[in-house]
């Protein structure tokens, strides 16, 4: 039953400023909802960033130049494989103005990142990563958290998925290894995101930002490997996030 315990996003924004921050940077995130709030009473809202801007990126406590060369290059991919309209760009370290803000090292609790322009919230970091090159996760790892940071949400989390998931076992293991509360687990595990036809594309099992699925937390035993590149949907989803006109 064991299996590493998977990065995570951040939830730490209001709902509300989390909306208006999300439609002030990109009028595009109010989506076609009904009224922008659904049946739990969520609003509904994207969080991408304007297409054809550039994001600053910044590392907090200058970390060593290959870690931040490693992280930075495997971000790129983002736009380099998909031709997307938005450019990534290293900034000086510390620079509180850099849209994402990234908290390295070891000691670090979490892998995580504020989804796209959740960022805005605040001046401190808005991604954290504990790993290192090398290491069996790192490129999936900073893969994913940047999907997250370019507005992502988790694949296994559409409204399509249909996954078998052992629920009491899934959050029971949780809570014992990783100390994640049952919300935690619904929230990163199971409460699908809605569909607010902001942009769509097929659920996609090899995506980037899709769990992987060990066998033990299904009621089937059916899986879904650990994936480690940008998918084809991906990098389809990336450009219709952000067109070029
Ligand atoms: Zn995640």
């Amino acid at each position: 039953m064991h299996t590493p315990f998977p990065p995570r996003y951040r939830h730490r924004t209001d709902q509300q400023l989390s909306h208006d921050l999300a439609v002030t940077e990109n009028p595009r995130n109010r989506g076609q909802s009904n009224g922008g709030r659904n049946k739990r009473g969520l609003i509904q809202t994207g969080r991408l960033w304007t297409p054809g801007r550039t994001l600053w990126v910044s590392f907090l406590g200058t970390p060593d130049r290959k870690l931040k060369m490693s992280i930075f290059e495997l971000a790129c991919q983002w736009v380099d494989l998909s031709d997307a309209n938005l450019t990534l760009d290293l900034s000086e370290d510390d620079d509180k103005h850099a849209q994402i803000r990234i908290l390295t090292g070891k000691h670090l609790p979490h892998n995580e990142s504020d989804i796209g322009t959740d960022a805005l919230a605040y001046e401190d970091d808005t991604m954290s990563l504990n790993l290192i090159p090398g290491d069996e996760t790192f490129e999936s790892t900073v893969l994913h958290e940047f999907g997250h940071a370019l507005g992502f949400e988790h694949e296994h989390l559409h409204p399509d998925a249909s996954i078998p998931w052992n629920e009491p076992l899934l959050i029971e293991a949780h809570k014992r290894a990783a100390g994640w509360s049952e919300q935690d687990v619904r929230e990163q595990y199971l409460d699908k995101r809605p569909d607010n036809e902001l942009i769509k594309t097929q659920y996609d099992p090899l995506s980037i930002m899709h769990y992987p699925v060990p066998a033990w937390m299904t009621l089937d035993n059916s899986e879904v490997g650990q994936n480690t590149e940008l998918s084809a949907k991906d990098i389809e989803l990336m450009r219709l996030a952000y067109p070029h006109d």
